[in-house]
């Protein structure tokens, strides 16, 4: 996809909008929140009251964020002359609150960096080079030149820096650092950002690693795992989560492809996917009805974790042979 940003235009539709909302992805993550607060910070300072929405609202790790005790759940019988949809890649990952959102506003900005974008909207600030949302944000508000303050630095800076595990995703770029100076020098906080993230796992996280530690194999070149509802109870979570498992999965030198089945209450699984560089886990995330990035993808699909797991193999087997065939020195295995 060609980058298509057209800041001055998404400017002049907020600066004339006077009732606006911002919603994001269900299961937000710090990319998800951080651009919905960032974003929502500088609208005040631009002299809006926007409406921010997530379902779910934000979760407990990420209240630190400025603004954040302000964020709703569910919406209000309104309309909005804007609705301003960010880190999501089509209309369906922004729930409740954005398929109301939508049928309530007169104008949707997509503002995204995910590759398997599907182009929703009527304007696009879309660019698949940004490690984060937040980034797209950053250089938005820059290309207008609004000053960036402490209350806006900081969720943005933590969308950069959980979009990228603390800068090791191969998305980095020199650009980064020098937003991620921005930043700081703006007044954000890496050393919280680092604390409240990054750096911070509750307990049950581990009970959760522990049993999907016990259902880890690892077949031509892909490194697997399931978490069945009953393993997500006993660890003591309701939502379907691995926790990040998966992140640690990708690490294993003999992998190229790490995958997380999730099982859900309706006959259905989340599937987390990462891929080492040369390998494209986007392309089968999104064949799969999901989305995401070549090296961080996922997708909800219907089904037993068996009947998933049949469906997905195959694909990820694809994906690995693929990788081989375009770059062979890409092949660790
Ligand atoms: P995670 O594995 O951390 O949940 O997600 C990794 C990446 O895949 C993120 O960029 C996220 O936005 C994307 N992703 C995960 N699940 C879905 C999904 O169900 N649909 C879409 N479109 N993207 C997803
Ligand atoms: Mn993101």
């Amino acid at each position: 996809m060609i980058p298509n940003l057209n800041w001055t235009e998404a400017a002049g539709a907020v600066d004339a909008a006077s009732a606006i909302l911002i919603v994001t992805h269900v299961s937000p993550d710090g990319d998800a929140i951080g651009s919905l607060l960032g974003l929502g910070n500088a609208l005040v300072e631009r002299g809006k009251r926007p409406d921010l929405a997530v379902d779910g609202g934000v979760p407990d790790y990420l209240r630190f964020l400025p603004g954040a005790d302000a964020v709703i759940d569910t919406l209000p019988a309104k309309t909005w002359d804007v609705m301003i949809s960010v880190d999501a890649s089509d209309e369906t990952r922004t729930g409740r609150v954005g398929e109301v959102g939508r049928a309530n506003s007169q104008l949707v900005i997509n503002l995204d960096h995910h590759a398997t974008n599907t182009g929703f909207g009527q304007i696009h600030l879309v660019d698949p080079a940004a490690v984060s949302a937040s980034e797209v944000i950053a250089r938005w508000l820059t290309a207008i030149e609004q000053p960036i303050t402490p209350a806006i630095a900081q969720p943005l800076l933590t969308g950069l820096v959980t979009d990228t595990i603390g800068f090791r995703t191969s998305s980095v770029r020199p650009e980064t650092l020098d937003l991620a100076r921005l930043l700081m020098a703006a007044g954000a906080s890496l050393q919280t950002i680092m604390a409240r993230t990054l750096n911070s796992k509750p307990y049950k996280a581990l009970m959760l690693w522990r049993s999907a530690m016990q259902h880890i194999a690892l077949e031509d070149g892909i490194i697997s795992s399931d978490i069945p509802l009953a393993d997500l109870h006993a660890a003591g979570y309701d939502e379907p989560t691995d926790a990040d498992f998966v992140n640690l999965l990708i690490q294993v030198d003999e992998a190229v492809i790490a995958a997380v089945f999730k099982e859900t209450l309706d006959n259905a699984v989340e599937l987390s996917l990462r891929s080492k560089l040369g390998y494209d886990v986007g392309a089968v995330a999104f064949a799969l009805g999901g989305g995401g990035h070549r090296q961080a993808a996922g997708a909800t699909v219907s089904g037993t974790l068996a009947e998933v797991r049949e469906r997905v193999m195959p694909l990820l087997r694809a994906a690995v042979e693929q990788g081989k065939s375009v770059n062979p020195s890409c092949s660790v295995f």
